[in-house]
């Protein structure tokens, strides 16, 4: 009888900037629960993107994708091999190291045991932390609430755009205190639900599917002294009127998911809502803004 095959595809690529880029549009076009992709430093200092295919993949899809966020030769360099299928998600989270910023570490269950007692680790299946988000957003987010962290403790905290619940249930560890999460897909405030029991954070993230502001619950935990938004440039721009009138006076906001050329715009829209920047840091080619209530 045949075993059952998987699919491996590995690039090798100068620098990890390209290999996040890579790696990002890739998960973001096979996000379908049959492919794990991931951007991995070599041990001689190169990067490469890996990605495992649970089933068969369109190989020129694939490339077609990677010279869309590089370009053809770099494209042509890309190999596909056949591989068992049994251990095809474990062999493709081997790879994923635990990701740390500031006192967090985003790590999955294969490395729970190895997190310093100093830090505050946050679980996330790997594949999904990894394999859907875009890592230099998240990671410029917890990098910023550590920060605020360090001379605040916020007490009504909302996480716009959940996601996975990797901000929220950060926050919650960190303050012991309720946060309210939203997001607009049914599946990712299951999905935070369910990562913020796995975390011990259960009774404290409260996940709702919301489009924006756009339920009961906003008026009833705000106005919001910390709001995180790590979504996209236009639905932020859009965001920052509603997002205004669900804050408190000292309120602080971290935003992410823009690129560099979209910070002004962003800035603009906020300030213009009585927002001003106080720090912008760039991690992987995303953009991460901390603003403030004047
Ligand atoms: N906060 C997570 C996930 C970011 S991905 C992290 O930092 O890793 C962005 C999330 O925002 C997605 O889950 C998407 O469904 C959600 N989203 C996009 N537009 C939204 C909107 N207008 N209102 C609420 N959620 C939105």
């Amino acid at each position: 009888m045949d075993k059952q095959q998987a699919t491996r595809a590995v690039l090798a690529l100068a620098d990890e900037r390209s290999a996040r880029r890579i790696a990002d549009i890739l998960s973001e076009a096979f996000d379908n629960g049959e492919t794990v992709v991931g951007a991995f430093e070599s041990a001689d200092g190169g990067w490469s993107v890996s990605m495992h295919f649970s089933e068969t993949p369109d190989e020129a899809v694939a490339r077609h994708l990677i010279a869309l966020a590089s370009d053809e030769a770099t494209a042509a360099g890309v190999r596909f091999e056949a591989v068992e299928a049994k251990d095809w998600v474990k062999a493709s989270l081997e790879g994923l190291q635990p990701v740390a910023a500031g006192r967090f570490v985003v790590h999955g269950s294969h490395d729970r045991h190895r997190i310093a007692g100093n830090r505050i680790g946050i679980e996330i299946e790997a594949a999904l932390a990894f394999g859907t988000g875009h890592h230099g957003t998240t990671r410029g987010c917890l990098t910023l609430l550590d920060q605020v962290l360090r001379t605040r403790r916020p007490r009504r905290v909302l996480d716009l755009g959940t996601g996975t619940g990797v901000l929220a249930i950060a926050a919650a560890k960190a303050l012991r205190r309720g946060i309210l999460a939203s997001d607009i897909d049914r599946r990712a405030a299951i999905t935070a639900r369910d990562n913020a029991r796995r975390n011990g954070a259960g009774n404290l993230v409260e996940a709702i599917c919301a489009t924006g502001f756009g339920a009961r619950e906003f008026k009833h935990r705000g106005p919001f002294d910390l709001v995180l938004a790590n979504i996209l440039a236009n639905p932020l721009k859009r965001l920052a009127g509603p997002m205004r009138a669900h804050l408190d006076a000292s309120a602080t906001v971290i935003l992410s998911g823009l690129l560099p050329d979209h910070a002004n715009g962003v800035i603009a829209a906020y300030r213009a809502n009585g927002l001003v920047l106080q720090k912008q840091i760039e991690l992987e080619g995303w953009t991460s803004l901390l603003l403030a209530r004047r």
